[in-house]
């Protein structure tokens, strides 16, 4: 048993007072997003009333403050994800601009008709769309890995792919719509013996693992803020420095150059090369104090309780008649995807709803995940570190009340 005291932490978290149709918020929709403590609050507050300026261009007082908080929190987040050097992370919007600089960068660079990119079959679609489109520009194609009933990976199908057409593999390192943590350090390991860079999407990764790049040996890693605690619209790209310095600008604009002619442009050094425009300065700021927040917490200790919930949950919801659940991999983190007899995802969350219990239905961005399992879609609650036992409770009895009512 695990010593977290979920009770206590619910308390940093003041959208977890708030009651939905008068009754307490459940809110089990964190893959979507997560809720932000009071410290992350409380930073951007303090960025707005103490700090607000634009970065790296001003002398004054304030320029220097922001600029200094800007760069510490890229220094928070290379330290959060063992990175070698601040150089290496990128403040982007989030996982997804984060994927679409590297196909729009290393992928136009690198890539050409008859080469191959692979994916596998339980991505995001923003793993899947951006590849298709670098696919479309450039004549090359994409493979998908293959996965089993549980909905794991076939590391076996993946090695099968892996031929010298192959020039890039980008997975997901835990999946948003089955929870399933993927075999990414033996896809690491296994590409790079065959001279191929690899891509982790690790937006539902963050927040429950620990993350060490450089043990991963990944060479590129994209998150987002929004999903460990942070502020929307702003995420990380980190990159190996040898890519990031090869790979030509994403975006043009101010801040990622050196000097500017109307003959000849030079760009600027790593990470301002790949940072044009006014960046959101608040929102690395936000997402710095999320992090610190997440550390003081041991993310070792967020992975046991986290899991230990997901045990409780899975053996609770099991208990349902005719409870089905999506995704049933050995190896799993806080996603409970589920059926239940022949209601419509989308019935069973208004019901929940309506008992206060905030849960997603649909595809979860992942058609073609539910494609291979031939269902429309699923019902998803997805855990936090302040989810607790009795929330799953509620969960349980809610679902089985909306399927008296559906029956
Ligand atoms: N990848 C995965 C696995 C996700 O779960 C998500 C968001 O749900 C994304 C990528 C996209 O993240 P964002 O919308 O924050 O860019």
């Amino acid at each position: 048993m695990s010593t977290f005291d979920a009770e206590k932490i619910r308390m940093d978290f003041p959208i977890l007072q708030l009651k939905i149709n008068g009754k307490p918020l459940v809110y089990f929709d964190n893959a979507a997003t997560t809720q932000k403590p009071q410290a992350v609050i409380d930073s951007l507050i303090k960025y707005y009333s103490e700090i607000n300026s634009n970065v790296h261009r001003g002398v004054h007082f304030l320029s220097e403050k922001a600029t200094n908080a800007y760069e510490a929190a890229r220094k928070t987040v290379q330290k959060f994800i063992n990175a070698s050097k601040p150089e290496e992370i990128v403040f982007v919007r989030g996982t997804t601009e984060g994927i679409n600089l590297v196909s729009n960068t290393y992928g136009l660079k690198n890539l050409k008709e008859g080469d191959e990119i692979i994916v596998s079959t339980l991505e995001h679609h923003s793993n899947i769309v951006p590849w298709q489109m670098l696919c479309e520009r450039t004549g090359a194609k994409l493979k998908i890995i293959p996965i089993n009933k549980k909905g794991e990976i076939i590391f076996d199908e993946f090695k099968i792919l892996v031929t010298d057409k192959t020039k890039f593999v980008s997975v997901a390192y835990i999946s948003n719509s089955l929870g399933t943590i993927n075999p990414v350090k033996k896809i690491i390991d296994y590409a790079h013996s065959n001279n191929i860079p690899v891509m982790l999407d690790g937006a539902q990764a963050v927040q429950h693992t620990k993350i060490d790049v450089r043990d991963l040996d990944c060479d590129f890693f994209a998150f987002s803020g929004h999903k460990i605690y942070g502020p929307t619209g702003i995420g990380v790209l980190y990159g190996k420095e040898k890519f990031l310095e090869a790979m030509p600008p994403y975006q043009g604009g101010g801040d990622m150059i050196k000097n500017v002619s109307f003959e000849k442009t030079t760009y600027n050094d790593l990470p301002y090369k790949f940072e044009a425009g006014t960046p959101n300065i608040a929102g690395s700021i936000g997402l710095a104090a999320a992090l610190n927040y997440v550390s003081d917490l041991g993310i070792d200790n967020v992975a046991k309780y986290e899991h230990e919930l997901l045990d409780y949950g899975t053996k609770k919801m099991l208990e349902i008649e005719d409870m089905r659940i999506i995704g049933t991999a050995d190896e799993k983190a806080s996603v409970i995807s589920f059926l239940v007899g022949k209601t419509h995802p989308y019935d069973v969350g208004t019901l929940l709803d309506q008992l206060g219990i905030a849960v997603r239905t649909g595809v979860h961005c992942t058609e073609p995940l539910m494609n291979f399992f031939k269902i429309p879609g699923t019902v998803r609650a997805s855990l936090a570190f302040y989810n607790t036992k009795d929330e799953i409770d509620l969960l349980v009895k809610a679902v089985q009340r909306a399927q008296t009512m559906l029956l």
